[in-house]
């Protein structure tokens, strides 16, 4: 009796055993699953993060996984060894899903790293800058994410109408810069309250989210819009907003001014002077900028720029066929863009460099690739010097001397230019912040 009831003791012991050593083998493979995602994330320099991203603290850690299942993004956080980690952290977007999720409350969200600092604007709890009568809205003040910037748009308005508006007919009363959630959200408010203003936007409404690939899933929060009420969206997707906004800002009669970008803002004689690229000029009282922080794409400020056909970032490669086209640059855009256009199109890469010294390894293994197939051609050492409805001409660097190609789309990545000099321009103060923490639980 005892012996049987020692071996069944004993069969139990074991099963148990059995499973503790299953499933700790199964945390050791998970584990070395994600650490060899770190190791590519740092060969490709995605381990780093650029701006805002999670940072765990991993005494409070209980390896619930919840900040891993949040995150729509994808292997930006993962399990090694029972505690949350960071794998791919720079294409951490900022939602904070996974803040939110965690049960225990082990995740802060941090602006630049102790390497890599991120420069920040001062602004004050009414989004007015070191120069009274310039406010800032959206994630240029650090923190991201649809709905923050949409309250933030609506706040900023608020408070300049706190401030004053003197209704001078010479004047407007306010220039908004940027056309993303807070720009938006600010026209509206500014509309709803009846002020003289324009909206200025580079590019094209939407800011960040009109440039979201058609199928990513674009999370968000319920938020309240200026002369709409509440929206109640969650997981959306970009076309579901862009419609809203646009349906919204027109029911309304406002106009947003497109391709306009703003390139200076000086005061004179108790306003503000805001132009553009294109020249305009609009005086004004003051000037809310929410022009996010992803800057502007650089120009090559060549004869033929400004023609429909130049664009610099590709958004649908899908829809573009039969084409010949020109890439500019030697960048991971520009040979991602190459790349995704070369099944379809007949595509030149112009580079001004004689090879390519700072590509992601797939992305170099997939240029070889495309090379040696005959999908690509590369002319290094050589300058776009102009372009023309259905041609190139460019210039070899050595030499100076010209050829043409036959053309009908260019896309330019020649780099971008961060906010950072335009708001140092207009005498607004700025810090780098190395691992400032921007949300917290208390
Ligand atoms: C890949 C990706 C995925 C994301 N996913 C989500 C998500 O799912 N949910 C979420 O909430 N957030 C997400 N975000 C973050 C979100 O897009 C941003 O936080 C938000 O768009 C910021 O809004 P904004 O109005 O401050 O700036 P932006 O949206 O960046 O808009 C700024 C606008 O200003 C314009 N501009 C800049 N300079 C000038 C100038 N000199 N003159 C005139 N115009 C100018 C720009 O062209 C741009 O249109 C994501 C971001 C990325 C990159």
């Amino acid at each position: 009796m005892l012996l049987e009831k020692a071996i069944t003791y004993g069969i139990v012991l074991l099963a148990c055993l059995a499973v503790i050593v299953i499933y700790l083998r199964k945390l050791k493979k998970a584990s070395r699953v994600v650490e060899s995602k770190i190791e590519k994330a740092k060969q490709e320099g995605l381990f780093e993060p650029v701006s805002l991203h999670p940072v765990i603290d991993v005494n409070t850690c209980i390896k619930s996984g919840a900040c891993v299942a949040a995150c729509p993004e994808q292997d930006i956080l993962g399990i090694v060894n029972g505690k949350a980690t960071l794998i791919n952290a720079s294409h951490c977007v900022g939602h904070g899903a996974c803040f939110h999720s965690c049960p225990v409350e082990a995740i802060s969200l941090v602006i630049g790293t102790e390497k890599r600092g991120v420069d920040l604007p001062h602004i004050n709890e009414n989004f007015e800058t070191n120069i009274p009568g310039i406010f800032i809205a959206g994630e240029l003040g650090g923190m991201g994410l649809i709905k923050n910037s949409v309250e933030q748009g609506q706040a900023a308005v608020e408070h300049i109408i706190k401030a004053g508006i003197r209704n001078d007919p010479s004047v407007l009363d306010l220039v908004i810069v940027g056309a993303g959630p807070a720009g938006i959200s600010a026209s509206l408010t500014a509309k709803k309250h009846k002020l003289k203003f324009v909206t200025l936007e580079q590019d094209t409404l939407g800011g960040t989210v009109f440039t979201f690939p058609r199928s990513k899933i674009v999370m968000t929060a319920p938020m309240d819009l200026p002369l709409y009420g509440k929206v109640k969206l969650f997981n959306t997707s970009k076309s579901e907003l862009l419609d809203l906004w646009n349906t919204v800002l027109s029911r309304n009669d406002i106009e947003i001014r497109e391709h306009m970008k703003v390139e200076n803002i000086r005061l004179e004689n108790g306003h503000f002077k805001v132009t553009t690229l294109t020249g305009e000029e609009f005086k004004t009282k003051y000037v809310l900028l929410a022009i996010g922080r992803r800057g502007s794409p650089r120009k090559l400020n060549i004869p033929g720029e400004t023609l429909e056909k130049v664009a610099y970032r590709l958004l649908e490669p899908e829809n573009i066929n039969g084409k010949n086209v020109v890439v500019v640059g030697g960048g991971d855009s520009a040979i991602e863009a190459a790349l995704s256009l070369s099944e379809q199109n007949r595509v030149v890469i112009s580079y001004r460099q004689e090879n390519f010294s700072r590509l992601k390894p797939k992305n170099r293994e997939n240029l070889q690739a495309a090379v040696e197939k005959g999908l690509v051609d590369i002319k290094y050492k050589t300058n776009l010097v102009k372009i023309e409805p259905d041609q190139t001409v460019l210039s070899h660097e050595e030499g100076g001397s010209h050829f043409t190609l036959k053309n009908d789309l260019v896309y330019i990545f020649a780099g971008g230019e961060l906010p950072t000099g335009f708001l140092e321009k207009a005498g607004i103060q700025i810090s780098k912040r190395f691992g400032y923490t921007m949300k917290k639980h208390h």
